[in-house]
């Protein structure tokens, strides 16, 4: 059904209600009536109220009259939007200085010269959208063929051929159609969720009309989050092999679109984590604006989501909810210890021992060597199945018995291990009692690599908007690894969508 604009509004009056026949007129009605009840649930709505996912604290779903203000104001040519993309650029630097980063902003310097479009686009191809239905008695129309279009726009689309990509520019014309009930409908560009983030000067507003179609976007933020690609050699890589020149801003935007886009994904993926019955866990340094996060991992066999916050117990509530009760797999990290379901990652502690052997003290390494014998007979036991049933000479009582040995030498790393054994006693040797717990945490510390090399070429993320997006991107892209899906097409797939303000399409199940 047409949604009625500002437009639409401003054509009706008593007269126009009038000349109406009573099935018209009751079709008109009908759509008034669904605009107002959608008008006033909007005013009801808060976030103790609503069913939006938490995420949505940083979306807000769009005012279309402010939306289309916008609209209107932006022009029609591929020039005025080079402009617009230089205007990007200058919003960004005048962004709050942060500190380690020296003196210089990012983006475009004030007072620097800006670039714009030289040659104009040529569009391969017109594409015509005419409305199909009248906005406001819901009669269907006929294209009038010597219709003007009322706006148009270029798109920059990218197109995987079975001989590698190529990159199509289409013209999209907009029309406006007359019913024989007297009313003018235009058909315009859609839009969807709006980013907002505190202090910047003009909102991120996912829609339609745009250069950048969502399979180039796609490929941009691929080259970003999962080629680690910076934004200025994205510029250039794009200019040289693809014959495609934007600016770092609107690469920029790209790839903050498609985070934006994942974003819900994200939240779907976060529910159904939780009726996981082993989940992975671990955290990494981050810094945020050179501001020190961690980033955590919550990972399964079919799901991983990552997530940018403090180290502090209550983020994991952004992971694992109440609604969990499998099991975890963690290091011996202070956040997981009041979890009752938990394997204390056997890995971890083997590389400890493993450093005690090595000790100059003649008697610790000889203890180093019990303790790292004893765990790794712990692992050798869960792979072979056929651990010592002797209740007193079981290798979990033997492993106790060297831990509380070692805790009376004065040793600080041995007594440390001993300590963080005993301490976490029941998490270490959960795997020997339910032998489905995987007894180390590789998956999880595999999952992080990928971010740990990230940060070292980047520094990290500059805003919270910033470290949304990488994280839901890279869970999405994971997630799709571990379903054996390609993500980009599924990633290509949300972003449309979320341009037109519909929900992403499911998220694909392993093949
Ligand atoms: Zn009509």
């Amino acid at each position: 059904m047409n949604r009625l604009s500002k437009e639409d509004l401003a054509q009706m009056n008593r007269d126009y209600f009038q000349s109406l026949d009573k099935q018209k007129l009751v079709e008109v009605a009908g759509n008034l009536h669904s605009l107002a009840v959608e008008q006033i649930e909007k005013l009801e709505q808060n976030s103790s109220n609503s069913s939006l996912p938490p995420s949505s604290d940083q979306f807000r779903s769009t005012s279309s009259s402010e939306l289309e203000e916008k609209q209107e104001t932006g022009s029609e040519t591929s020039v005025s939007q080079s402009k617009q993309e230089k205007k990007e650029v200058s919003e960004e630097s005048e962004k709050p200085k942060s500190k380690g980063f020296g003196k210089k902003l990012p983006g475009k310097q004030k007072g620097a010269k800006g670039i714009w479009r030289t040659t104009p686009l040529v569009a391969s191809e017109i594409v015509a959208h005419h409305p199909e239905t009248c906005a406001s008695c819901n009669s269907l129309l006929e294209i009038d063929s010597d219709a003007k279009p009322h706006m148009g726009y270029y798109v920059l689309e990218l197109e995987k051929l079975d001989s590698g990509i190529e990159v199509r520019c289409t013209l999209h014309h907009y029309y406006q159609a007359t019913c024989s009930c007297g009313h003018h409908t235009k058909i315009k560009p859609q839009f969807g969720y709006v980013s907002v983030v505190e202090g910047r000067s003009r909102d991120l507003c996912l829609q339609e009309y745009g250069l950048v179609g969502p399979m180039l976007a796609t490929f941009i933020a691929s080259l970003a989050i999962r080629y680690r690609i910076s934004r200025p050699k994205i510029r250039e890589l794009l200019d040289d092999w693809v014959g495609v020149s934007l600016s770092v801003g609107t690469i920029d935007r790209c790839i903050r679109e498609v985070g934006i886009a994942c974003s819900p994904v994200v939240e779907e993926l976060i529910e159904e984590l939780q009726s996981a019955e082993i989940i992975h866990l671990d955290e990494t340094p981050w810094y945020e604006k050179g501001k020190y996060r961690w980033l955590w991992v919550a990972i399964t066999s079919t799901i991983a989501v990552f997530h940018i916050g403090s180290r502090r117990k209550e983020e994991l509530l952004c992971l694992i909810t109440s609604a969990f009760v499998g099991w975890l797999v963690t290091d011996g990290y202070g956040a997981y210890i009041n979890y009752p379901k938990r394997q204390h990652c056997l890995a971890h502690l083997i590389r400890k021992a493993i450093a005690l052997t090595e000790a100059v003290d003649r008697e610790v390494a000889d203890l180093g060597q019990w303790l790292l014998e004893e765990l790794r007979e712990l692992i050798h036991e869960l792979a072979t199945g056929d651990g010592d049933k002797d209740e007193t000479d079981s290798n979990p009582a033997r492993l106790y018995r060297v831990c509380r040995l070692a805790t009376g030498v004065e040793h600080t790393k041995l007594k440390a291990l001993a300590k963080e054994i005993l301490a976490d006693w029941d998490a270490v040797v959960a795997c020997f009692y339910h032998p489905q717990l995987p007894p180390t945490n590789n998956e999880a510390e595999r999952a992080l690599r990928h971010a740990v090399i990230a940060r070292r070429i980047s520094y990290g993320t500059r805003t919270s908007e910033g470290s949304l997006a990488y994280c839901s991107v890279l869970s999405v892209i994971e997630t799709c690894r571990l379903r054996k899906v390609d993500p980009w097409s599924y990633i290509a797939q949300v972003l449309t969508q979320a341009r037109r303000g519909i929900k992403h399409p499911p998220i694909p199940v392993a093949s």
